[in-house]
């Protein structure tokens, strides 16, 4: 675990609420205990249960969804995340999170997305890169006292969300790209929504230049699978359930995959971690990043991650530190960023013996 935590990463998908540290959501809980507002132990139980099945995850998101609903709480949150990605060595971190709207609190898409960004702004153990190339000069030009990371932004559309919906959510998007918005990605309960509802935001979103990726698969719905293959998203998260066909497809169109092998095995998308797809992926040579998807709701990191792979599929230290430095060819952020993220990796070129 040592090495695997020294060795720089990348991590490229990572839903904010779902990487929230446990200890704050309890925290958060219990105040809303003591208000009389919610059954503490019950929620508490919730919260720190192990295993989940993927419809189960989808309630505790929404039952997350009410312990983190206002302003304040969305930049705590945000903070707390980018630390633990920092501590285990991530230098580049894209965090997707979905713009949410609450009147209660006085709460806009916008509202949401610019709480998450005095986020970035709270971070105090390390020194964030975020914005533009302007912001980014401006830091890398002052002396650092405190290890960097890249921090961007991906906007997540909600499958429970309108067509109407989903467009201000891009349109958000675009008029934060300044701040630190790279793309944007399409997620939440699988079984729920349909594909054409979405690509109207998704076309927009790619017209203008945002990068996309989608969760795709991770239920079975050969139709939908073949229509977002067909859409060639810039990368796919799980792309657990796909018949032969789609395999092929997804084979030759070089679609790089974000792979969460934590989440996958909690969530029974695969049935056994030593069949997971990652090893013909891996030796069909296709693109593939390493990823944690939710590391708060499963309990992992992303060092975790990384020696995962390493028993499961006999990596070497050699082939985790390639898939590591290889993960910034699919990064989001413009070529500059790739540039400097590869510098870091050249600099840091830790011995794998
Ligand atoms: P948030 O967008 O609120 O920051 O993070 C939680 C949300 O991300 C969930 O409500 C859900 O929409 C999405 N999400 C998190 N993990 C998964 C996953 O494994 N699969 C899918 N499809 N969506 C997820």
């Amino acid at each position: 675990l040592a090495w695997c935590r020294a060795l720089p990463k990348v991590e490229l998908h990572a839903h904010l609420n779902g990487s929230a540290r446990s200890s704050t959501l309890v925290e958060l809980a219990s105040g809303l205990g003591e208000k009389g507002l919610i059954n503490f132990p019950e929620v508490q139980a919730i919260l720190l249960k192990g295993d989940r099945s993927l419809a189960e995850c989808f309630k505790l998101f929404d039952l997350i969804h009410l312990l983190t609903t206002d302003h304040n709480i969305i930049t705590r949150i945000t903070k707390e995340v980018i630390e633990d990605f920092a501590a285990e060595n991530v230098i580049y971190l894209e965090l997707r999170t979905t713009p949410k709207c609450n009147a209660s609190v006085g709460m806009t898409k916008r509202s949401y997305v610019e709480a998450v960004l005095a986020g970035l702004k709270a971070v105090e153990a390390v020194q964030v890169i975020s914005g533009s190339q302007e912001n980014h000069k401006k830091v890398l030009g002052t002396t650092l006292s405190r290890p960097i990371i890249y921090v961007q932004l991906l906007l997540s559309i909600d499958r429970r969300e309108s067509t109407e919906a989903a467009i201000d959510t891009v349109q958000l998007a675009l008029d934060m790209r300044n701040c630190g918005v790279v793309g944007i990605d399409l997620s939440g309960n699988p079984w729920v929504g349909d594909w054409n509802t979405f690509v109207p935001a998704l076309k927009l979103a790619r017209e203008k230049g945002l990068r996309i990726t989608l969760h795709c698969g991770e239920v079975p719905n050969p139709t939908e699978v073949q229509n977002m293959l067909l859409f060639q998203p810039e990368r796919i998260g799980h792309a657990c359930c796909l018949e032969e066909s789609e395999w092929t497809s997804l084979l030759h169109s070089s679609i790089p995959v974000e792979v969460c092998l934590t989440s996958n095995m909690r969530t029974e998308t695969v049935p056994v971690l030593q069949d997971h797809h990652f090893a013909s992926l891996y030796k069909s040579k296709h693109p593939i990043v390493i990823c944690t998807d939710d590391p708060g709701i499963f309990a992992t990191d992303i060092t975790r991650e990384y020696a995962l792979a390493a028993v499961c599929f006999g990596l070497k230290k050699a082939n985790l530190q390639f898939l590591a430095q290889n993960a910034v060819r699919h990064i989001f952020a413009d070529d500059k960023v790739q540039a400097e993220l590869q510098k870091i990796f050249d600099a840091a070129a830790i011995n794998p013996h």
